[in-house]
């Protein structure tokens, strides 16, 4: 029996190394891995400047309290609101943390209490987080949540603006929900969201732990739309797959979170900046991600040609999704691991495909063949 808690449905494959987009199973079986660990390794495994960069910072310095000054994450965060509207950051460990910092932060901030949230939203698995989540499967079991989230249906603009009232301290969302079903945020929702933040001032939280760091072809993906978050939430890709988190927020918070508010032992440690400060370093270079957007447009038109006229492609950038025409997808995610193409799925109608930002054009075809033989075999 195992010595693990048996939290997760692990499949039958011990991954044990990789380059770029390719790993090995320890029976040396090789898989394309459209997954990056679910948005993580947005370089690619074993990216040689991630590991020089770790192997450098782990010669010098490890750890060191938030006691003291840190001029890596000043330089981290200094980089990220430099491409953004946003002015202030704040480093944690993970997606959860980083939304349980929004949440906290929003609250403070506004003296309210109130958020809204949406339908087949994922936020994480700590108790603000999941409070947060729309989604019965993640809340079930645990007992009273945080109050005061309100959950209404996504993209539905009449049942938000009947939700909005005095008590609302901020709106909470994901641009395109990860974990829901690669769904994405309407440009019609996305407008009343900026409407209704900009005359009731209301706060806006996009939660971009799986969206961000150039995976919808952009730096965040907010960028796409008309939206203006007063405080984004990210993590996965910012760290390559070192496990880093952080929110930026705007200005006008900066004195809320005050020294003693908020914190963690391990944010923003210095192995984690280091590797993030080399991740955004390239993802935010306007050439890398043009070509993530090109790789995007060629993936999105093979699988278009490919696959059958019953499905569709849902998504931006490299986070896609294969809607197959209403099947359930469970059974044929481990038939794609059998034909050597790491997916995974999305709700129970999605088949998400994360590949890595550094993906070839050639290593996409044989995805798409791989999708091509195994999903239109079943399908037929
Ligand atoms: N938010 C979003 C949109 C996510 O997709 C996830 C993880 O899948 C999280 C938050 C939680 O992140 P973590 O698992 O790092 O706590």
């Amino acid at each position: 029996m195992s010595a693990l808690f048996q939290n997760y449905a692990r499949r039958p494959i011990a991954i044990e190394s990789g380059k770029g987009t390719v790993v090995y199973d320890t029976v040396g079986k090789k898989y394309l891995d459209f997954t990056s660990g679910i948005a993580v390794c947005s370089l690619g495994h074993a990216n040689p400047k991630l590991a020089e960069a770790i192997k450098q910072q782990s010669e010098k310095l490890w750890h060191i309290s938030n006691l003291f000054e840190s001029p890596m994450q000043e330089k981290l965060a200094q980089t990220l609101v430099e491409n953004t509207h946003l002015s202030h950051a704040f480093f944690c460990n993970s997606g959860a943390e980083a939304n349980e910092a929004a949440i906290k932060l929003a609250r403070k901030h506004t003296g309210k209490h109130h958020i809204i949230v949406f339908e087949q939203s994922f936020h994480g698995r700590t108790f603000g987080a999941m409070s947060a989540t729309g989604q019965d499967k993640v809340r079930n079991g645990f007992g009273p949540l945080v109050s005061q989230f309100t959950t209404l249906p996504f993209n539905d603009v009449a049942a938000l603006e009947n939700a909005i009232d005095d008590s609302v301290a901020a709106i909470m969302l994901e641009l395109i929900q990860g974990e829901g079903g690669v769904n994405a945020v309407t440009e019609e929702f996305a407008q009343a969201i900026q409407t209704i933040c900009d005359e009731k001032g209301i706060l806006l939280i996009v939660d971009e732990v799986q969206t961000g760091i150039g995976r919808t072809g952009t730096r965040f993906a907010y960028e796409q739309t008309v939206l203006k978050p007063h405080i984004v939430s990210m993590a996965k890709g910012l760290g390559g797959g070192f496990p880093i988190g952080g929110i930026l927020g705007v200005a006008e918070l900066f004195d809320t979170f005050n020294a003693g508010t908020h914190g963690t032992t391990f944010g923003g440690n210095p192995l984690a900046v280091a590797v993030a400060q080399t991740v955004v370093d390239i993802v935010f270079e306007p050439a890398f991600l043009q070509n993530v957007q090109q790789l995007s447009a060629y993936f999105v038109e093979q699988l278009q040609t490919h696959l059958p006229s019953t499905f569709s492609v849902q998504g931006k950038g490299l986070m896609l999704g294969i809607y197959c025409g209403g099947e359930d997808v469970a059974p044929f995610v481990p038939k794609l691991d059998e034909a050597g193409l790491l997916t995974v799925s999305a709700g129970p109608k999605v088949i998400r495909l994360l590949p890595p930002l550094t993906v070839t054009k050639d290593e996409i075809d044989e995805a798409v063949a791989i999708l091509k033989n195994t999903l239109s075999v079943n399908f037929v």
